[in-house]
């Protein structure tokens, strides 16, 4: 390394083009890769987010990248990065190309992200590895490590093929069979005091405050530990005490001097189930659907007596003649990424790093006490709850606040149907990329379920007669209902055109 450093090879470890993908706004992962990295010699050229794919091959070329970095955080973003792959090996790349970002993983990588790939397609878990990562990769032994890392993911298409095959679904007919049957009288259904959406511009912070759950924050930072044990970790309580430190001083400061601003919508409705899709009615009259959510179901078998649930299930089924209702919300940090650019032109990568961390913070403390007073207040099922921020963020609460593109809904395009009932763009200023991302990035929303039975679940993996009958329930193609639930589908579907990636 240092007679190399002495000689004139090369100044730097490497020259790294960073990138989150077209239609993702999430960027926290990438900007410490990008720290971490340059604390190890290499040369970043950070693209940001939202970077179309050729801008990403355009860059590559006119700065003689080394290696291509991309992240997402949100399942559509998985797509785009084999859009990005098949469109490098199109035009001629061979830059290796790394991978990285909170739904991305070894096995899609493998199995779908390297195989449109002429170069070198790695994983990275995480920031820390990300370094040894590049050192093989453009080190001496490069061409082992490559050889190594194909063979290796070789071994995951096997493995992750012997698998697929061996799940067990069940066709969507015998899953509806054995739904999770709806009980009047254990649904104890509360009439809502809200009948109406409800907006606010600018909460206050203070009330916000005590909401928040710590843990995911030690996370964004690959720090391994809950909180508040994590403090006493040997190996990252220091750092972790250092961090916590910086936030809550951060967070005092944007308290008092107003830097963020949170904003919500959300609405109670009058709504009943039919079939797997619940709708939504413009008042008690129920005489008029105004919306309708889209629910998917479990399709994998059932040990005896365990349902396959969808989110509708939960819901009152509109011939039961049982008036139910739901809810629906979003809320929203704003200014964070003003905050972060003046850092970042103040060359304060950290602080710049540190205030979308808080941010997301609050965003999801926010959705947590909102939540609560919907619960307690607006909606009023659960006046006498009285549940510690530990028990909160346990989920003691009753109901659910399930968010599309989460295991229970993984289908992102119901946040425009959500957002179209809450006209939240217009109201809070929260808009959707083209894949269903939240801007602000610091941004939450989901569906409010009241039912006492109502839990988290997964879909998992679904059949085709399911995502046939979805997209014809969603007025879409069952091609862009199978690239929407790419990640879900239990079956390989017929080939796309390269256009239509
Ligand atoms: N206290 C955590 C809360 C975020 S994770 C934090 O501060 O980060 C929990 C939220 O994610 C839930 O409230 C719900 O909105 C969503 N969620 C989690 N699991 C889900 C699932 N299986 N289906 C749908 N939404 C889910």
């Amino acid at each position: 390394m240092e007679a190399e450093q002495a000689g004139e090879a090369r100044s730097t470890a490497g020259k790294v083009l960073l990138a989150t993908v077209k239609g993702d706004v999430h960027d926290i992962g990438k900007n410490i890769v990008g720290v971490v990295l340059a604390c190890n010699n290499y040369e970043v050229i950070d693209l940001g987010v939202m970077v179309p794919a050729q801008r990403i091959l355009d860059t590559t070329r006119s700065e003689n990248a080394d290696i291509i970095g991309l992240s997402g955080l949100i399942t559509p973003s998985l797509d785009e990065m084999v859009h990005v792959a098949s469109e490098l090996t199109r035009q001629g790349f061979e830059t290796p190309l790394v991978i990285g970002g909170a739904t991305t993983s070894r096995a899609h990588t493998a199995v779908k992200i390297a195989p449109a790939y002429a170069g070198t397609t790695v994983h990275v878990l995480d920031a820390s590895r990300s370094v040894d990562v590049l050192n093989k990769l453009l080190g001496e032994g490069k061409d082992t490590y490559a050889a190594d890392v194909a063979a290796t993911y070789e071994n995951v298409r096997e493995q992750y093929a012997a698998r697929d095959s061996a799940k067990q679904l069940i066709s969507l007919d015998t899953a509806r069979a054995n739904r999770f049957t709806f009980d009047a009288s254990e649904a104890d259904i509360h009439k809502p005091w809200l009948s109406i959406t409800k907006v606010f511009e600018d909460y206050p912070l203070g009330r916000i405050l005590p909401r928040i759950d710590w843990s995911p924050f030690f996370i964004a930072w690959e720090l391994k530990g809950r909180y508040p044990t994590i403090f006493n970790d040997p190996e990252v309580g220091a750092v972790a005490r250092q961090l916590f430190d910086e936030a809550q001083s951060l967070l005092d400061q944007v308290v008092t001097e107003k830097l963020l601003t949170a904003k919500a919508v959300l609405g109670i409705y009058p709504a009943n189930s039919a079939g797997d899709d619940i709708l939504v009615y413009s008042d008690e009259t129920r005489s008029e659907v105004c919306t309708v959510f889209h629910t998917l179901r479990q399709q994998t078998a059932k040990r005896a007596g365990q349902p396959n649930l969808a989110l509708a299930d939960y819901v009152a089924p509109a011939e039961s003649g049982v008036a139910d209702y739901i809810g629906g919300f979003v809320v929203s940090i704003h200014g964070a990424e003003a905050l972060a650019a003046k850092y970042e032109a103040e060359h304060d990568d950290y602080n710049a790093i540190l205030v979308k961390a808080v941010a997301d913070r609050l965003a999801e403390a926010f959705a947590e006490h909102l939540h609560e007073l919907v619960r307690k207040g607006w909606w009023g099922y659960a006046e006498g709850e009285d549940l510690s921020n530990d028990e909160l963020v346990r989920e003691r609460y009753r109901g659910v606040r399930p968010a599309p593109g989460y295991p229970a809904q993984p289908d992102h395009t119901e946040k425009p149907v959500l957002f179209d009932l809450l006209n939240a763009s217009e109201a809070i200023g929260v808009t959707l990329t083209e894949s269903n991302a939240m801007r602000p990035a610091a941004s939450v929303s989901g569906l409010y379920l009241a039912h006492p039975a109502a839990r988290y679940f997964a879909v998992g993996k679904l059949q085709r007669d399911q995502v046939a009958d979805y997209a014809k329930r969603k007025g879409m193609s069952l091609a862009e209902a199978e690239r929407w639930l790419a990640p879900n589908l239990g079956y390989t579907p017929e080939p796309r055109a390269l256009t239509e990636a």
